[in-house]
């Protein structure tokens, strides 16, 4: 059962349904997504067919979101509500509720693709559910996963331009394949691949293209590392020769700082999350970055 709305958050709604109506392209496809690498992938494939918004920027932290009374509006009057799933929003299933939009087509693009458990991985508050690493969407072979389930529910809405769905989807999939090629090729040559991250958002993308995890400076959202695991970092680091440490603009920039002073190791910013960074407003320019970045950092 979901927890009964406060009536400041039920008058906030009332406030926002008649302030803030949709702003949507007539005859779209209305479509909300919880991040902004989920919106990516709607345009990509709805182009003019879709309105589509993220409820989550860039810039914001996915895992300690805090729901706002016009995020309910958005989902009332979408057509279509995109999330991740495997724990990531928890609050996703909370907000479906309040929304009371009975013809709502929730699509979970984690379905059917196997998570990684050993780090990362989401446990809810008495831990009865141990789901798995949700940053699924790092490794490209997932996205195509997301973006093929995106495509078959947005025809499922809008049958007269499945055409077009399929033209954009095969064309969207030859660029990533092109993109994991090319990536593929750039990592081999480098010796060296490994790095500490700052939170566990990379697995899947180390396991793609051969780079190695040596540690993770927080290993939940929302925890701070302790002084024993940080000190444990700096010995790791100094001992095995690390030279990079991978930080978050959605995280705390000091502690990567202090193990970077710490060490000598360098501190280089990566974003899971397209739009955080400059050059990463789409998820194939957010990849090229991360890549291009690492490799900078890397080579000898
Ligand atoms: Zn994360």
């Amino acid at each position: 059962m979901a927890k009964p709305l406060s009536y400041t958050l039920i008058l906030a709604f009332l406030l926002a349904v008649i302030v803030f109506p949709v702003d949507a392209k007539p005859d779209t496809t209305i479509v909300v997504t919880t991040l902004s690498v989920l919106q990516d992938y709607v345009q990509q494939i709805g182009r003019e067919h879709v309105t589509v918004t993220s409820l989550i920027s860039g810039l914001e932290n996915g895992h300690s979101y805090a729901l706002k009374p016009s995020d309910i509006l958005a989902v009332r009057q979408a057509h279509m509500f995109v999330t991740i799933g495997a724990g990531l929003e928890v609050w996703a299933k909370q907000l479906v509720e309040s929304a009371q939009n009975s013809t709502l087509e929730v699509v979970v693009t984690s379905k059917g693709i196997s998570l990684l458990r050993n780090t990362g991985s989401i446990h809810t508050k008495g831990g009865k559910h141990t789901f798995g690493n949700p940053h699924i969407w790092l490794d490209p072979e997932n996205a195509k996963s997301m973006i093929r389930q995106i495509t078959t529910r947005l025809i499922k809405l809008d049958r007269a331009n499945r055409r077009d769905y399929l033209a954009n989807q095969a064309e969207y999939l030859r660029e990533l394949d092109t993109l994991q090629a090319d990536i593929k090729r750039r990592v081999k040559k480098l010796p060296d691949r490994r790095f500490i991250s700052h939170h566990p958002a990379w697995p899947y993308f180390a396991r793609r293209f051969g780079f190695k995890i040596v540690g993770n400076i927080i290993e939940h959202s929302g925890a701070e590392p302790s002084a024993k695991h940080l000190s444990t970092l700096v010995q790791q680091i100094k001992k095995t020769g690390i030279k990079v440490i991978v930080s978050e603009p959605q995280l705390n920039q000091k502690i990567p700082q202090i193990l970077s002073d710490e060490t000598g190791a360098r501190v280089v910013t990566l974003t899971a999350m397209p739009g955080a960074l400059p050059g990463t407003n789409t998820y194939t320019s957010m990849l090229r970055f991360n890549v291009s970045t690492l490799l900078e950092t890397l080579s000898p």
